[in-house]
């Protein structure tokens, strides 16, 4: 009897064992710029709970992009396990093809679903019988390249769902001062003890009355409260107390629907501080834009209404522009700091309902997800927190590390939340683009081409294209193009071009920064010598090159060799060697059919295709050059 139930026990595991090798779903999860050194390190520090959950169910591995290791050519190599060389996402922009119909300086954006030559995972899976649901993964916008593909597949139109909010700003965010208001006195105003001061700012062609008063049940002395008023049918006026930036997110008012041509988004609103005797104000407004993709307007707008609202990706514009307050790099006390993390706060509750919303709206088998967040932090950030680059200041980097890793907390949290969302069915890929480093000084590469006499600058400064043979072209960085006679209008025959690279490939490796009389270009790359790379191909440039540790190569026209960072907050930057450490990136996979403590080698960014495919049993996608790398299951 007792054998006979262990047969059946046995059985019984097998028989689980076997239902589980395949996960009832799959959601792939890119945190742009998360290098495998920070998560790696927090991880160590217990810092990323949820991150360290998904490795435990599964698999942990560092990975290694594509070169350039920038968020297009890394997002696309990802989803379609192809080399750049293949996909023709070279950079973050892409030029033109075929080369005989575009000069070489024709460019369009690498995150066009245009610019890419193969076909993605999500055509892979939809083609599979599988229901795909793509929110802002780069490469699927406009959605019209892969719906066709799908089409001419026969695939029903519901199997694919899109969403992209990049390409639909509406208006940016802003910070309101209260400095053009004037005292008013009419009938209608809130009732206060001093003069209502009142602002009018225009949000998309809305004329919002902003106002600034004294509540009489307020037992502030002075301005203490704000109402905002905005003009629209059954919006009633919002009241906002001042409240420093905090954990919580109860401070916002909102939304806000605003439109600009056919695109409709949301605003909010939220009132950092209010000086009691002027009625001076930071009153901070967020960026909207609107959603395009598979679908029509109703139904982006009831996405819309439960997600809450596009990124408000406020790092460069505002908090770098000290929008926020000073920075600690300019001299701040962290409040501008912690301003920031409260405004990526509410982006991450948002991606939390869009995500809820999208499981149940759609139920797909097969989802992707996106946050800008953690790349934006570390471009601001990194030229502080690199601790490897010369200068580094560690008290100030000190200050700065916290913030950056609660962006990656915060992000970790949204991991979280999703798990929790999706249920034990579901497997996670949580996977990034690239890695992040510091740098001091650009490298001005046409510089040198022009000292070389290959390029040559017209009246303007402009590159003269009729007399250049060679340039880092508006399309790339790490590369450099022969302005070969198979681009349109192109001055170099065939049988010279070789004659150039090696001329452009010995005046790079003898170039000096003018300051330590070092070099800057340590090495080269030939498309045809390292396969391995992905470099080149009908996109690709002619000759790649990887730069020493704090130098970043500029594809501008330039008067010096160089120009350098700002002194203090120096540059966060990606894109070089793939190879180099502060370049890997991280590729966490776990959940149903990935077997607990499965230890993977370094994986290539072209296998997370393959492996994601096999995971979910179906082909990998046409192009793919990766291996699926096991999962044990
Ligand atoms: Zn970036």
């Amino acid at each position: 009897m007792i054998r006979k139930a262990l047969l059946l026990v046995a059985a019984l595991a097998t028989a689980c064992a076997f239902a589980q090798e395949r996960p009832e779903r799959l959601v792939v999860v890119s945190w742009d710029g998360a290098p495998d050194w920070v998560i790696e390190r927090m991880l160590r520090e217990d810092k990323l709970p949820h991150t360290a959950r998904l490795a435990e169910r599964g698999a942990r591995a560092t990975m290694i992009q594509a070169f350039p290791s920038v968020t297009a050519t890394g997002h696309v190599t990802l989803f379609t396990g192809a080399w750049p060389s293949t996909h023709g996402v070279v950079g973050n922009a892409v030029p033109l093809l075929p080369r005989a119909a575009h000069t070489v300086r024709e460019t369009r954006s690498g995150f066009d679903a245009r610019s890419m030559l193969v076909e993605p995972l999500w055509v892979t899976a939809a083609k599979s019988g599988r229901r795909v649901v793509a929110l802002s993964a780069a490469g699927s916008f406009p959605p019209a390249p892969h719906v066709r593909m799908l089409q001419e597949a026969g695939v029903a139109a519901d199997r694919f769902v899109q969403f992209s909010g990049f390409e639909a700003g509406i208006v940016g965010s802003e910070m309101i001062r209260g400095e053009g208001a004037q005292p008013v006195e009419r009938a209608g105003l809130p009732s206060s003890r001093r003069p209502v001061r009142r602002e009018e700012v225009e949000v998309a062609g809305v004329r919002v009355e902003i106002l600034a008063l004294d509540d009489p049940a307020d037992p502030v002395d002075g301005y203490d409260t704000v109402e905002i008023r905005w003009p629209a049918p059954g919006v009633r006026p919002v009241t906002l107390k001042p409240q420093p930036a905090g954990d919580g997110l109860g401070e916002w008012a909102g939304p806000f629907q605003i439109s600009r041509g056919e695109l409709t988004g949301l605003t909010y609103f939220r009132l950092f501080s209010l000086d009691p005797a002027t009625g001076r104000m930071e009153l901070y407004r967020r960026r909207a834009a609107g959603l395009q993709g598979t679908e029509g307007p109703d139904e982006t707008l009831r996405y819309l209404r439960a997600y809450g609202g596009f990124h408000d990706d406020a790092f460069f514009d505002t908090y770098g522009r000290g929008g926020l307050g000073p920075p600690i790099y300019r001299g701040g006390d962290g409040t501008a700091e912690r301003r920031m993390l409260e405004i990526v706060r509410l982006d991450m509750e948002f991606v939390k309902r869009g995500f809820r919303y999208a499981l149940e709206r759609w139920n797909p088998d097969l989802l992707f997800h996106y946050t800008p967040m953690s790349d934006s932090a570390g471009h601001t950030w990194m030229g502080i927190l690199d601790p490897d680059l010369p200068g580094h200041d560690p008290a100030l980097a000190a200050k700065i590390w916290p913030f950056y890793e609660e962006v990656f907390r915060l992000q970790d949290a949204w991991l979280g939340d999703m798990i929790e969302a999706a249920g034990p069915q579901t497997a996670f890929a949580l996977i990034s683009d690239h890695g992040m480093a510091g740098a001091h000084t650009y490298f001005n590469g046409n510089y040198v081409l022009q000292q070389a006499g290959l390029l040559t600058l017209d009246g303007r400064g402009q590159i003269d294209f009729a007399k250049t043979r060679a340039l880092v072209p508006p399309w790339g960085h790490h590369l450099v193009a022969v302005n070969s006679t198979e681009w349109k209008g192109g001055i170099v025959p065939a049988e010279e071009v070789e004659a150039v690279v090696r001329q452009v490939e010995a005046a790079f490796l003898a170039a000096r920064d003018p300051e330590s009389g070092r070099p800057m270009v340590l090495r080269t790359f030939r498309p045809a010598e390292f396969k391995a790379l992905g470099i080149g191909g009908p996109a690709g440039g002619d000759l790649y090159f990887d730069l020493a540790d704090g130098y970043y190569p500029s594809n501008r026209t330039a008067a010096e060799i160089v120009s350098r960072y700002d002194p203090v907050q120096r540059g966060g930057v990606h894109g070089m060697f793939p190879y180099r450490q502060k370049m890997h990136t991280i590729f966490i996979v776990g959940g149903p059919g990935v077997t607990p403590g499965t230890r993977l080698p370094t994986v290539r960014a072209v296998d997370v295709a393959p492996t994601l495919s096999r995971l979910l049993g179906i082909p990998a996608p046409a192009q793919s050059e990766g291996v699926a790398v096991p999962l044990g299951g």
